[in-house]
């Protein structure tokens, strides 16, 4: 054998990484199921049975295409290559860049050669050379060169349809009497068993564990949600846990999807006639543009830049996050409900509700990113640190994103059916009977106004303050709410 072909399991793809173009007659193939991972922290059972069954089910799927392969259990990553190196002494290792700073480092301390990470569509040092020409890192403006640059959904230098952005169109609230369309369902098989068996868990249905299920599960979307995806995209409902969303971020995040096939598939049923544009733009500006940005801000904005907090926020993590019956908001109660049976809410539960309440009580961000990254079966470092510490929570100061994503109760009665059966008023901010989300909105804005004032995208809002005649009142309430929500009884 002469090189080793290391594939972390977040690279599970044939066609990408290290795996391009190996040769299964020299090429010894490396998975290492990490002791130090999986016991690293109290990670979400399903997230882990994930992440598991996936790297099982490839490295068989290797095998059977007649590759060497090694899988490997080992105390961590690092121990896992030396009992290679021991067993072929002078054998080169190999692996695509890594998705983390503290995994790139220990590979390049091993002596790891590196080749480019094109698990994405955008180079680091694309994305670098982007984000070092702005002043302010807007992502609308990264999308729409990416549009250009990758030629997606384009005439010429026009957007299709004459329009870079629907937003407007995709704003609608959960549709009354609306039949969802069921849930598509994973079975399991022996590998899968035995990864349940070894955590003591029963695994849902919801995850496929292969490539082929992870098609499967772009085709059902494509075929059955991605018309009316648009529309909804910022809906949350009680009576359906993933609305018209793809649910397949944890199958591009592991390797198992490109997301140039995702592309291709969307653009393909876009030409087909079968979408609506602000379908297509909403979906598209979700990949190329979104998961895009965030990857390359991790990179960009450097490895300290997870420690920021920059709101001077000292709450430790609230008893709900963990235990859904110490609320009685019904929003809060159903989404963390839902994230301790599948591991994976919408963007907007994780934005507006979970991040949010996180931002408004003054939780520390630190201790919200671990939880966030504990409980969400698509949770990367990459993907999480700038999406919890810029966008959720504002620790970073406004470095990434101009204006904290904080709101009220409005909002989410606005967006949602969760209101109606809640013992709270979201119209309320004072009194018993009032919106914690309401209150402590305000409260947030109240303490941090002096330098919020500042920002011309957040004066409008600060200066709300001047006319609410019961700011004393509104403040006592919020005192309240804090002291109720760390005793779980809010
Ligand atoms: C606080 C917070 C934490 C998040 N943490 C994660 C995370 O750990 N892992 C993760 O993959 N996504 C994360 N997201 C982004 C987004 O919530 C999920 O990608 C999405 O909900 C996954 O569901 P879906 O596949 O149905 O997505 P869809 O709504 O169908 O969107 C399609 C795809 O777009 C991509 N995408 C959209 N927005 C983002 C984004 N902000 N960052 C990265 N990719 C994006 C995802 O790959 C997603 O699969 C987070 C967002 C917030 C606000
Ligand atoms: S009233 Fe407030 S706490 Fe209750 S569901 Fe609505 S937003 Fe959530």
């Amino acid at each position: 054998m002469k090189r080793a072909l290391y594939i972390p399991f977040d690279h599970l793809h044939r066609g990408y990484g290290a795996l391009k173009g190996a040769d299964k007659k020299s090429d010894l193939i490396i998975l290492v199921e990490s002791q130090a991972m999986i016991n690293g922290a109290d990670w979400h059972k399903e997230r882990l049975f994930f992440l598991i069954s996936s790297a099982r089910h490839f490295a068989q799927e290797l095998r059977d295409e007649g590759f060497h392969v090694r899988y490997l259990t080992a105390k961590n990553t690092v121990a896992g290559l030396e009992e290679i190196k021991k067993e072929f002494p002078g054998i080169s290792f190999i692996a695509a860049e890594q998705s983390s700073y503290r995994l790139s480092r220990s590979l390049s301390a091993f002596g790891v050669e590196f080749v480019e990470n094109d698990f994405f569509l955008t180079p680091r040092s694309l994305f670098i050379s982007w984000a070092s020409s702005q002043k302010s890192f807007l992502m609308e403006n990264f999308y729409r060169k990416q549009r250009v640059r990758l030629n997606v959904l384009m005439e010429g230098d026009i957007p299709i349809g004459g329009q870079w952005n629907y937003d407007k169109d995709n704003r609608l609230p959960p549709p009354k009497n609306y039949q969802w369309p069921p849930y598509l369902e994973h079975q399991r098989d022996e590998i899968d068993r035995e990864v349940a068996a070894e955590l003591k868990m029963e695994a849902t249905t919801t995850w496929a564990t292969t490539r082929v299920g992870a098609l499967a599960q772009l085709k059902y979307f494509i075929e059955n949600h991605f018309e009316k995806f648009g529309p909804y995209e910022d809906a949350m409902a009680l009576d359906s846990w993933s609305l018209h969303h793809s649910v397949i971020s944890p199958y591009i995040n592991n390797g198992l999807l490109h997301p140039a096939e995702v592309i291709d598939a969307a653009c393909a049923s876009f030409y087909k006639g079968k979408v609506p544009i602000e379908s297509a733009e909403g979906f598209v500006r979700q990949i190329i543009g979104w998961r895009e940005y965030i990857n390359g801000m991790y990179w960009f904005l450097g490895e300290d830049y997870r420690n920021n907090n920059q709101l001077g926020a000292d709450r430790p993590l609230l008893p709900l996050f963990t235990d859904p019956a110490k609320t009685q908001m019904n929003c809060v109660k159903s989404i963390v409900e839902d994230v301790k049976a599948r591991s994976w809410v919408h963007h907007i539960p994780r934005l507006m509700v979970l991040s949010n309440l996180a931002l408004i009580t003054g939780t520390n961000p630190q201790e919200f990113l671990d939880w966030m990254r504990r409980e969400f079966i698509d949770a990367t470092d990459w993907v999480m640190v700038p999406n919890v510490i810029g966008m959720g929570v504002h620790a970073d100061g406004g470095q990434m994103m101009s204006k904290p994503y904080a709101a009220g109760g409005a909002y989410i009665s606005r967006m949602s059916n969760y209101c109606k059966g809640c013992v709270y008023n979201p119209k309320l901010r004072v009194g018993d009977n009032a919106c914690p989300f309401t209150t402590l909105y305000w409260d947030f804005l109240d303490r941090h106004k002096e330098s919020f004032v500042k920002n011309h995208r957040m004066s409008q809002q600060v200066n709300g303050l001047k006319r609410l005649s019961d700011l004393d009142e509104l403040k006592h309430r919020a005192q309240e709410v804090l002291s109720g929500l760390e005793k779980g009884e809010i």
